[in-house]
């Protein structure tokens, strides 16, 4: 029987409930067998001094998916050198599931409207099909506009998916953050933690004040 596989990917910087919610009602809504969520090591599309380090994103969505029996984590774009093409890394998990599992690629409307910006996309369309789901600022209307750019084919193999409309993104939890303000509700608690721990998306500034209080200067 052929199962399905949905691959979730991201920067996840950090990983946010807007990230989960999607992939938990995508796992229900096609009765897929996991969801893989797959941190980007290199995004090709974000300037590199602007994304955390990979091992910090990798280690949030790790603990963002611990506790959910159908929830995994791939380090495979971590671990490859140069710029984390999806194609490279859909044609790597091809071959570890082979024909028995149809993989599912999980995006964003945002992200799938810039598709035919990807590194070889037609080929991505030969390996998998897209479930594209609803993000606020995005009408599913906006869809019908890719069908030129990308053609008849590829289209009929993007999947639009309603899910439940979180305003959220990592962005703005990024900017929360170095504001001060809180993230609680927004990540689950231990990625808020971690965040905390190891003082990311701070100043240089508020890191070295945040060091003082913590009487962290000799770690
Ligand atoms: P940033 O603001 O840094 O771009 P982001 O919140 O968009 O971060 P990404 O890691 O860029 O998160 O997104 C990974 C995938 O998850 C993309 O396909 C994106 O469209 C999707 N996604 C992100 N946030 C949401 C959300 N709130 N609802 C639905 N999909 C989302
Ligand atoms: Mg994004």
């Amino acid at each position: 029987m052929v199962t399905a596989i949905g691959i979730m990917g991201g920067t996840f910087d950090p990983i946010h409930f807007g990230h989960l919610r999607a992939a938990e009602e995508v796992l229900q809504g096609f009765g897929l067998e996991r969801v893989i969520f797959m941190p980007s090591g290199k995004p090709p599309h974000k300037p590199l001094s602007e994304v955390t380090d990979a091992e910090h994103r990798y280690m949030m969505t790790l603990l963002a998916t611990v506790d959910h029996p159908h929830f995994e984590v791939s380090r495979i774009e971590i671990d490859r050198p140069g710029p984390s093409y999806t194609l490279d890394s859909l044609k790597e998990l091809k071959k570890v599931f082979s024909s028995e599992k149809a993989l599912y690629f999980i995006t964003g409307l945002d992200a799938i409207l810039e598709i035919h910006t990807w590194n070889g996309y037609r080929e991505l369309f030969e390996i998998a099909d897209f479930i594209a789901v609803t993000r606020p600022g995005y009408s599913m209307e906006t869809l019908s506009s890719l069908e030129k750019a990308i053609g008849k084919e590829c289209f009929s193999r993007i999947h639009p998916f309603p899910v439940t409309l979180l305003a959220i993104s990592s962005r703005d939890i990024r900017r929360r953050v170095r504001e001060g303000k809180s993230i609680r509700y927004l990540v689950p608690d231990p990625v808020m933690k971690y965040i905390e721990k190891e003082r990311l998306y701070l100043s240089d500034a508020e890191k070295r004040v945040a060091r003082s209080y913590s009487g962290g200067w000799l770690v």
